[in-house]
């Protein structure tokens, strides 16, 4: 019997765009060489990330905070085998959940390792070594991402390790150095932070976070050092000798010049991802990918191989599980015929770090190098009564709108809960609202969301409690 659609991989871009289509009448199946569905993303990204973030943030409150408010609970002690075993039941239920949606949704899941053999035909080997072939009218490439290695450091998952072997360590170790102080490595290193570990950053940028607003970057970056991590920025890690009961790792000037040694007991390797492929038989069929390995697409998902798609972080854009999603469904959508459509300019990205950074749309970088003339409306949590309640006042809201014509054109939120307030301005953006807009919007007293309010007011210089 042959498909309408086979997607291969169920991450959040392939369970998503196998849902839609089936949603859409089309007879639909997904292939997966994991023994679980969900990708990076449930398995060893987004989710089991957040389990770590959520219980080490409230440790951390618990042993600091509560004592503020009147709180008396002694010294918390941190039971890290039960702290895992949270982490895996989370994960457990997503993956699960994915599975109960794919079977209500009448799509076949098929376990094992697919490979194009041509257009219209997926060869699937199964974890039994057989294989069998699948037909089908339409492929969708949803394959992800894998980690970035660096050359010549071999990560082991045991002492030198990637996001993966860094959610699993089994104690929590004296000294992490971390490479790359992008999202991964500044969420990570929080989290082992807030359980007792000395943690170094090291990065190759002269700043920590790039893509994201500088100014917002270079304030967190001193309340990251306030809480009591420590970074070497502009330099490069070369080596690490794992011969002894503790890593040597190789520092040198990201310019080049002396090198120093550094002492550690876990390194984590948070360069970055790139695009999953290996094995898919893309060459074969001839789909052409780009000097970064990421499969070729137009407007429309579309490879240059009649009747193969991809989306997700196979594909360029932001590696975000809710980016490849809202690709899986655009695809599905132009598959069955309709007008499916990504608006890659109200894309949110957050830090789930404390406090949280969260913005949507353009930086000020972006819009100066554009030639974009803006203005620009903040408002600093100590001034938000709710902020002042909750004891969290770090941070900032900052509203950047075109100059002529008042349109949001970027919101940054750096502070507590900014991962919800995000929202907000994603759908304002998405309405093409203006800065007025959100001002003359009613926000319920008090709460969180009110500073962002303010900061659209104070565009027009009109903020009311600063
Ligand atoms: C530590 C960490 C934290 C993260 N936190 C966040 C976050 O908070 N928010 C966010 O938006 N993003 C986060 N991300 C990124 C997010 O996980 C990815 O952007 C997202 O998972 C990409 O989805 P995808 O569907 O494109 O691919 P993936 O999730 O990578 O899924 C690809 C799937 O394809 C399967 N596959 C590959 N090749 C084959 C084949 N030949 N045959 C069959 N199956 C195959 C794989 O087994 C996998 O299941 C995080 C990532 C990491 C590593």
């Amino acid at each position: 019997m042959a498909y309408d659609v086979i997607v291969i991989g169920t991450g959040p871009g392939g369970y998503v765009c196998a849902i839609r289509a089936a949603q859409l009448g089309l007879k639909t199946a997904v292939v997966e060489k994991s023994a679980t569905f969900g990708g990076t993303c449930l398995n060893v990204g987004c989710i089991p990330s957040k389990a770590m973030l959520h219980a080490s943030e409230l440790y951390e409150e618990a042993g600091g905070r509560f004592a503020q408010m009147g709180i008396k609970v002694g010294r918390p002690a941190m039971d890290l085998p039960a702290l895992h075993k949270y982490r895996l039941s989370n994960v457990e239920s997503n993956v699960k959940g994915v599975a109960f949606l794919l079977k209500k949704n009448k799509i076949d899941a098929v376990q094992g390792t697919g490979r194009i053999v041509s257009p219209g035909k997926v060869e699937v080997k199964g974890p039994d070594g057989k294989t069998q072939v699948l037909e089908t009218k339409n492929i969708v490439v949803a394959t992800g991402s894998d980690v970035a290695r660096l050359n010549g450091i071999d990560i082991d998952e045991k002492r030198i390790v990637s996001s993966t072997g860094a959610l699993e360590l089994p104690t929590v170790p004296n000294k992490l150095l971390i490479v790359g102080a992008g999202i991964i490595g500044l969420e990570l290193g929080s989290v082992w932070r807030r359980l007792g570990a000395e943690v170094m950053i090291v990065e190759f940028l002269d700043h920590i976070l790039p893509g994201i607003d500088s100014e917002i970057a270079n304030q967190f970056h001193r309340m990251l050092q306030k809480q009591g991590l420590t970074f070497k920025l502009s330099s490069k890690v070369t080596a690490v000798d794992a011969s002894g009961n503790t890593l040597k790792v190789k520092v040198e000037p990201a310019a080049g010049g002396a090198a120093e040694t550094l002492e550690t007991n876990i390194v984590l390797v948070a360069i970055g991802r790139v695009p999953y492929t290996d094995g898919l038989g893309l060459e074969g069929v001839g789909v052409k990918k780009d000097n970064r390995g990421r499969v070729v697409v137009d407007a429309h998902f579309r490879t240059n191989v009649t009747g193969i798609y991809a989306i997700g972080d196979v594909i360029a854009g932001p590696m975000l599980a809710h980016k490849g999603e809202e690709e899986g469904v655009a695809a599905a959508e132009i598959i069955a015929g309709q007008a499916g459509h990504v608006n890659y300019d109200v894309i949110p990205n957050v830090v789930y770090t404390n406090p949280e950074i969260a913005s949507v749309g353009k930086t000020e970088e972006e819009l100066k190098a554009a030639g974009i003339a803006y203005t620009v409306g903040k408002f600093p949590f100590s001034a938000n009564a709710r902020a002042r309640a909750n004891l969290a006042t770090e941070g900032f809201v900052k509203i950047l709108a075109d100059a002529k014509t008042d349109r949001v054109l970027g919101v940054h939120i750096l502070g507590p809960d900014a991962e919800t307030m995000i929202a907000e301005a994603a759908i304002a953006m998405e309405f093409g609202a203006s800065s007025e807009d959100i001002a003359r919007t009613c926000h319920a007293h008090p709460t969180l969301s009110e500073a962002v309010k303010e900061a659209a007011l104070a565009v027009a210089k009109r903020a009311i409690n600063m």
